[in-house]
């Protein structure tokens, strides 16, 4: 293996275990600067003088070089277990994911590496879904930002093809449930995830009408992280609202309720994944991944969708792009 490759693998299975994100970001950092190295051995000195390179990281690169094994690389795989039991023959049938962040907002990664990572991992699209403008502390995209990122997807595209990236959007609810985006942007991407960020803790009622209004608004394809809890590290408890009427108004305008990936989110929590289930939504599993090595978190997912009884008819990112595109999320 390259040192680049190397490089980039050891980063992945970080990213993918959850390791801190610094360290992670060393060795995308180093297989940066690895780029520029000559075919041939590299010893580990000369290595550990190019830029964002330490002691570690240079190290990697001099066994790499010399065609053996890192044993940091060795090592990285063989922790790296299946993340989940169950789920496998879903986890098979997925063609894509429709949630994930790049460093335009507040992914770690550019959005090639994301969509790269994507493609290697067996998917034939994945929808870029940065934040919009009120997320300030995630670097949400302006209308101006969002319109240049999507010149920088049409380049991406070319070089990527056959896989494809679509255009997209992680939209939030407002308050009343409107959506912080311009329509018309909304209407000309691929695909518009709407998710709730502040205001978690409003009254059941109103909520609900916040909520509604979002999963009935034709612009929005996928209802993200539903209830917005977080059950690891500074926990957050679910946000109230009539998940019998929400869900209902999911199933009946077409609107998919998201299997959040994530560790720390588990969203919605099976309770109500259940009650979605019956009251006959389609859904997307969805990693929500904020660096590459987190795409491979739809394994978690599909675990607990085939828990819930779920099959792949009910799932939108087992479609093909075109399928998605027609928005016949409807089963
Ligand atoms: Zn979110
Ligand atoms: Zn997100």
């Amino acid at each position: 293996m390259e040192p680049v490759a190397a490089l980039e693998r050891i980063a992945f299975l970080l990213e993918r275990e959850d390791a801190s994100p610094y360290r992670a970001k060393a060795f995308r950092t180093a297989a940066e600067a690895a780029h520029g190295l000559p075919p041939g051995p590299v010893d580990a000195a000369a290595a550990a003088r190019l830029p964002g390179v330490g002691p570690k990281t240079a190290q990697v690169i001099a066994e790499a070089s010399a065609g053996r094994t890192p044993g940091y690389l060795a090592e990285v795989e063989a922790r790296a277990d299946p993340l989940a039991e169950g789920g496998e023959e879903l986890r098979a049938a997925l063609r894509g994911d429709c949630h994930l962040h790049s460093d335009w907002s507040d992914g770690g990664s550019p959005i090639e590496v994301m969509a790269r990572t994507a493609r290697d991992l067996g998917h034939a699209w994945a929808v870029l879904t940065d934040h919009s403008p009120r997320l300030t502390v995630a670097s949400g995209l302006s209308a101006e930002r969002l319109r240049e990122q999507l010149a920088v997807v049409a380049g991406l595209n070319r070089t990527l093809a056959p896989f494809r990236l679509l255009t997209g959007i992680e939209c939030d609810i407002l308050d009343d449930g409107s959506l912080d985006q311009e329509d018309e942007l909304l209407a000309g991407l691929d695909l518009v995830v709407a998710s709730v960020h502040s205001k978690l803790r409003m009254e059941r009622a109103a909520m609900t009408r916040r909520l509604l209004a979002a999963v009935r608004n034709p612009l929005v394809d996928v209802l993200g992280h539903c209830t917005g809890r977080l059950v690891t590290g500074r926990t957050r408890p679910e946000s109230q609202f009539d998940a019998a009427a929400v869900f209902a108004a999911c199933a009946e305008s077409g609107t998919a309720v998201e299997i959040n990936c994530r560790p720390e989110r588990r969203d919605p929590p099976t309770r109500l994944l259940l009650r979605a289930v019956e009251a006959g939504c389609v859904f997307s599993i969805d990693s929500d991944a904020h660096a590459p090595g987190q795409l491979d978190w739809q394994a978690y997912g599909c675990a607990r969708a085939a828990g819930a009884g779920l099959g792949p008819e009910r799932i939108v990112n087992t479609r093909s792009a075109d399928d998605l595109l027609a928005r016949a999320f409807a089963v």
